[in-house]
């Protein structure tokens, strides 16, 4: 509210000073103090419409940049559906649940991703994640 009525003030000041100046060049100072009055909302209005609109691009510039980050991350997986068994590159999201509908029998797919550590000096044999549970990111005992 007082930012509203400091404002409110500015705009009256400043047509005022306008006013005054066109009165003392031989204009009527109400119809010059009416117009500047009028003519700054305008002018603001104009001047916030552009900010606006420059920040609506930069958002914009900036979801399209988060979406290519997100899409050049992603994983081939196949489906689990042991008929279909298709394979598709799907974009992966580590901090978020990842889903896609399987292209071709069009079930509903949950993806877990799983990591593992090893010493770098410890040769591995065969498949890592073998033995992998990736619901509990633990192995299978036995
Ligand atoms: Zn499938």
């Amino acid at each position: 509210m007082i930012q509203v009525v400091k404002s409110l003030s500015i705009v009256v000041i400043v047509s005022a000073f306008l006013g005054g100046c066109g009165y003392l060049l031989g204009y009527n100072f109400f119809a010059i103090l009416g117009i500047t009055f009028i003519g700054q909302f305008i002018i603001y209005d104009l001047f916030s419409r552009w900010r606006r609109s420059g920040l609506e691009i930069e958002f914009r510039r900036l979801e399209n940049e988060r979406i290519k980050a997100f899409s050049e991350q992603g994983l081939e997986v196949t489906c689990p559906v042991e008929s279909c068994m298709h394979k598709t590159f799907v974009p992966i999201i580590i901090s978020e649940d990842n889903e896609y509908d399987c292209p071709k029998c069009n079930v509903g797919v949950k993806i877990y991703v799983g990591t593992k550590s090893f010493l770098k000096t410890t040769p591995i044999d065969g498949d890592p994640f073998e033995k992998h549970n990736f619901v509990t990111n633990t192995d299978y005992d036995n």
